[in-house]
């Protein structure tokens, strides 16, 4: 791993190297900005810096520091993330149960893989206070071979109010060569005086080029799934991961037959494939559906532009050259308005059968009336 592997944020990358060589480090970070783009990853990336036995920005690799840093296992890393709520006293790992445990080193373990890969235990509650009183006992820890002590505290807005007001007395009284970093997608929900105590570094949103290019570098990623993931991650190279990597893209051939079911409006096909759609019963499936949905339509404006190139769903230019052709009054615009206003609504407590018959309804008005197979 390398700070290019950390995807787009030049600035903030030239930002950190700058510090990092002028050796005017703050002794708090706080790295805020959207999620899934690249906080907690250009942290990892900071702290195996800052303790690589070469001494430079750009980490050896080889070191025995840097392969202790690649498992995420390095006596002088410490990650802090919300934790199972019984684990309040004392140590936040002693109390947890061995399940927990185990949960809690896959978690490291799917990080140390993927640094864009999102911690989140099962039944976590929120960022300890015992997590934060901790801090204390690795700023004590000395090493003969140098380097910093590095505490990651990953979705700092987690803390719960005791633990922001440890972790303040903490940032109050720095230590030595203790090297805080906190990483928060919702900076606002932080107290004001943890905020004042850091320095901030910004994480912009991701182009859709940025992402895409990355997706491309990886092993084993067909180019038409790495197009549509970019396009539909909205500028989070960790969700496009996601969704080239576990599944999350949705099969494009049930685009088709949900929009089949729309346009033959036969009512009982139409309810199965709803049902089918909703049968995860689980909100963001039904989302990354409908964006979906949203980007067969933006490939129909494309090829009626004559913007072929454009097209997401390459695999799919022939029956979207044939829709485009069926269908040549079809508002696809308005088709995407319906979409994303139909997303909205997910988000909110809404009846999703209702939702996606009243939606249904709407395409196929946006489509046309006549009959006929795509
Ligand atoms: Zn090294």
């Amino acid at each position: 791993m390398s700070w290019d592997s950390i995807v787009g944020q030049q600035r903030v990358k030239s930002h950190l190297r700058s510090m990092f060589e002028s050796g005017r480090i703050p002794h708090a970070l706080l790295f805020h900005g959207p999620s899934g783009v690249g906080k907690d990853a250009a942290a990892l990336m900071f702290a195996r810096a800052l303790n690589c036995r070469e001494g430079t920005f750009d980490p050896c690799g080889h070191c025995p520091s840097c392969m202790a840093m690649s498992v995420l296992r390095h006596q002088r890393l410490k990650l802090i993330f919300p934790m199972p709520s019984k684990a309040d006293e004392d140590s936040a790992v002693d109390k947890l149960s061995a399940d927990e445990l185990d949960e809690m080193n896959e978690q490291i373990d799917a990080k140390a893989e993927n640094p864009y890969h999102h911690i989140a235990m099962a039944k976590a509650a929120g960022i300890k206070i015992s997590s934060v009183r901790d801090i204390r006992r690795e700023a004590a820890f000395r090493s003969e071979e140098g380097g910093r002590t590095v505490v990651l505290i990953s979705d700092a807005d987690r803390m719960n109010t005791s633990a922001a007001n440890a972790l303040l007395k903490t940032l109050e009284e720095p230590t030595g060569d203790l090297q805080l970093i906190l990483t928060t997608a919702r900076k606002d929900a932080l107290l004001p005086t943890i905020i004042s105590r850091c320095q901030l570094i910004r994480f912009d949103i991701l182009s859709e080029e940025a992402i895409l290019g990355a997706l491309k570098r990886l092993p084993d990623i067909r180019p038409e799934d790495a197009a549509a993931a970019a396009q539909l991650s909205a500028g989070s190279y960790g969700l496009a991961l996601q969704m080239v990597r576990e599944g999350g893209l949705i099969k494009r051939d049930e685009v088709l037959s949900y929009l089949r079911a729309v346009v033959m409006y036969n009512p009982q096909k139409l309810m199965e494939r709803i049902q089918a759609i909703l049968s995860q019963e689980d909100r963001e499936t039904l989302i990354r559906f409908l964006m979906a949905v949203g980007g067969w339509f933006r490939d129909v404006l494309a090829v009626r532009e004559g913007a072929a190139d454009r097209v997401i769903n390459t695999d799919f230019r022939e029956p979207i050259t044939k829709f485009a052709e069926h269908y040549p009054d079809a508002d696809c615009s308005r088709a995407i308005d319906e979409i994303e206003r139909c997303v909205d609504l997910v988000a909110k407590n809404v009846h999703l059968v209702n939702l996606m018959i009243v939606l249904s309804q709407r395409l196929r008005r946006c489509i046309a009336p006549a009959d006929g197979l795509i």
